[in-house]
């Protein structure tokens, strides 16, 4: 695995190796959720119980979704951002977020912009699991059908979108612990 930070990158770019690999269409694919994996949005995130056991309260979510920016980075960020780095990896965000300006302005001031954003669209219902496998079902035919994928991960905090999800693709699945897995 080829892990570069921001700062090595400029040497990385001028070395030998670098100009070796980089015309190789060998390329790794890492799928980063949002929420509880990578961001952290506990303060406008809260549950309620009903008789399907316990949920996201959406409507509270939706009430605070122009409070984006006042979210912070979990340590997994660090991660993303090698990826986002690294020019041998893929890099998406899968949430199942509806993407608001706030959203957009976190995404490209804090984590740095993917090369694909999945996300939901205005008024659609559907669950964040098959939500992400059809996001994700063109992006990942299309690269395996130009590169040599050797490897696809999915990082996620739901467990259900991360079995949904992996079991679709056969990827493989890490599951990140998190207090906002609903
Ligand atoms: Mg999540």
């Amino acid at each position: 695995m080829l892990l570069v930070s921001r700062y090595n990158m400029e040497y990385w770019e001028t070395s030998e190796y670098y100009n070796l690999m980089k015309d190789i269409p060998m390329k790794r694919i890492a799928i980063y959720d949002m929420d509880g994996t990578i961001v952290c949005s506990l303060h406008r995130y809260r549950t309620i119980f009903d008789d399907r056991g316990e949920r996201i309260d959406l409507g509270y979510w939706r009430e605070n979704e122009h409070r984006a920016m006042e979210d912070s980075l979990l340590p997994l960020a660090k991660q993303y951002k090698q990826d986002v780095s690294d020019p041998f990896c893929i890099t998406i965000i899968a949430t199942a977020r509806i993407l608001r300006n706030a959203d957009i302005e976190f995404i490209s001031t804090r984590l740095g912009n993917p090369d694909h954003i999945v996300s939901r669209a205005e008024g659609d219902v559907t669950s964040g699991g098959t939500l992400k496998v059809s996001g994700l079902k063109p992006i990942l035919e299309d690269y395996k059908a130009r590169f040599d994928i050797w490897d696809i991960v999915f990082y996620e905090d739901n467990v259900q979108y991360l079995k949904t999800v992996c079991d679709y693709f056969n990827i493989r699945g890490v599951y990140i612990p998190s207090k906002q897995g609903h």
